[in-house]
């Protein structure tokens, strides 16, 4: 049975219950799990605020030393962490892969940064004092997870956190608790403190972290009905929030485009993942010369994209997560279709015996889907693509930006001033042009809307994680 990790302890739930991680592709029990609670997260809080008198007190470039060789210990065990991976979230053994390796990536990207918090030094009227701004560390960091890319998007949030000199509770989702653990074993057993990440696990942690007053941030990921909660709940503690939260981001192809750059971005942007991702093309637009050409490659493109379990080498596409995900998506594509559309690949699930006992969704294109269904308005988290004829631009612009949402966007044509327009208009807080829809460690990744407010990656998210102090010398 896994364990929580907090402090110097590997430890079941105060409460001593537990519950079943199950493969989405076969059903088959992974492990068992301690259900946490609000008693194991209070543990979990005094661990890191203890951890916090002396992680935050090490001189910077010691911490930069501990974070990278714990990186680099953890990135030799890829190889063990990625099955665990896709045995508890389904997706393929390749982009399990991907996935740990970029978790100890980043711990990495954000060590280089340990050593690097500038402050200001201020001249003031009296000239016998003068003024600095210096930045601190938080405290406490909360992490929140979700369930589509467990570790990347723990990483997202502890690699800067930690680099700054805070602390973590760490909340993975609570059907994706055991690749994170192995990760931050394997940062444990590479040098890093115990205390300065501590994991808690199940479902009742959530909440207990956002209300629990010792922790000072929260940073969350995951639906925009989740982030109004915890936002709520955040401010009768006062707590500083990140919400990186749903997205439906759409892209733009003008005639002008690179036809085959587009689809593969497209494709990989849509089916990645089995199409559960927030940074995702999830509504497409497509300027009426370039229509049957672009479909007719994506089609070919999704045809190769054989559905299956995640840890058989033939398998393009993992199933989806869960019963009640697959539900959901299939529903949308369902309204669609009964009020008009018309499927142009996939729309159902694959046959076979193999399938019977996973969460399998076939990939799927849809088209003439009537403005106002629910795969325009809602975000659809799977593997599923409305796409729709737009005469020019202008009317691209209109239908992108008619969302609640402001994640990701995109847009695909040759022509600077249209790109450049694009860039200028599209309401979102990332804007891909001829390029493939991938977050990068160097630039600030965040929503605007609905979708959310704070940044991750980059320089800026790592100050996110400093506050600053005004410092009045005197005597001087
Ligand atoms: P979710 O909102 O159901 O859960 C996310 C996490 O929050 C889980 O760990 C969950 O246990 C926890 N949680 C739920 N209610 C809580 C509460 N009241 N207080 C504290 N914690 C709570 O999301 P999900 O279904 O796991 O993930 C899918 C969603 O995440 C999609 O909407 C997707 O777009 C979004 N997402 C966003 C990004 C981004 O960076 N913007 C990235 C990936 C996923």
């Amino acid at each position: 049975m896994a364990t929580m990790i907090i402090e110097g302890d590997r430890t079941k739930a105060a409460s001593g219950k537990s519950y079943e991680v199950r493969n989405p592709a076969t059903g088959e029990v992974v492990d068992e799990v301690p259900a946490g609670g609000p008693a194991d997260v209070d543990k979990a809080a005094q661990a890191a605020a203890k951890a916090f008198g002396s992680w935050s007190k090490l001189p910077a470039n010691q911490r930069r030393e501990i974070l990278h060789k714990a990186a680099q210990h953890m990135l030799s065990k890829v190889e063990e962490i990625a099955p665990i991976l896709t045995k508890e979230q389904g997706k393929t053994l390749l982009e399990s892969r991907l996935e740990a390796r970029r978790f100890g990536e980043n711990i990495g990207w954000f060590a280089d940064l340990a050593d690097k918090i500038h402050g200001q030094y201020v001249r003031l009227p009296d000239l016998t004092t003068y003024g600095l701004v210096v930045r601190k560390p938080i405290g406490v960091c909360g992490a929140i997870v979700p369930w589509n890319f467990p570790l990347t998007l723990a990483a997202n949030k502890v690699a800067p956190a930690i680099a700054a000199g805070n602390t973590v509770v760490l909340k993975p989702a609570s059907t994706t608790p055991l690749a994170t653990l192995a990760c931050i074993e394997a940062l444990i057993d590479g040098g890093l403190p115990e205390g300065v990440v501590n994991v808690v696990l199940g479902q009742a942690t959530g909440e207990a972290i956002v209300g629990h007053p010792l922790i000072r941030k929260i940073a969350l990921t995951g639906s925009t009905p989740t982030g109004k909660r915890v936002m709520a709940k955040a401010s009768e503690t006062l707590k500083k929030v990140t919400l990186e939260l749903g997205g439906s981001d759409p892209c733009i192809v003008l005639d002008d485009a690179d036809l085959e750059g587009a689809a593969r971005a497209i494709s990989v942007g849509r089916f990645f993942n089995c199409g559960q991702q927030c940074l995702s093309t999830k509504r497409l637009y497509v300027q009426e010369g370039a229509y049957d050409a672009l479909m007719e490659k994506l089609v070919a493109r999704a045809a190769k994209l054989k559905p299956g379990n995640g840890l058989d080498k033939d398998s393009r596409m993992g199933p989806m997560h869960t019963e009640t995900q697959r539900a959901e998506v299939e529903a949308q594509v369902k309204e669609a279709v009964d009020r008009g559309a018309k499927v142009v690949y996939g729309g159902g699930r694959p046959k076979g015996s193999e399938y019977e006992h996973g969460w399998f969704i076939e990939p799927t294109i849809i088209e003439n889907v009537p403005e106002g269904a629910r795969m325009w308005t809602e975000e659809v988290f799977g593997p599923a693509l409305p796409v729709r004829r737009i005469k020019d631009l202008d009317e691209g612009l209109r239908l992108a930006n008619d969302t609640q949402y402001g994640l990701g966007s995109s847009i695909w044509t040759a022509n600077m001033a249209a790109a450049h327009r694009a860039v200028q208009e599209l309401e979102a807080g990332y804007t891909w042009v001829n390029s493939i829809v991938i977050a990068h460690d160097e630039l600030p990744f965040g929503g605007t809307k609905q979708s959310g407010f704070g940044k991750e990656h980059g320089v800026e998210a790592f100050m996110q994680y400093t506050e600053e102090k005004s410092v009045v010398y005197g005597g001087v």
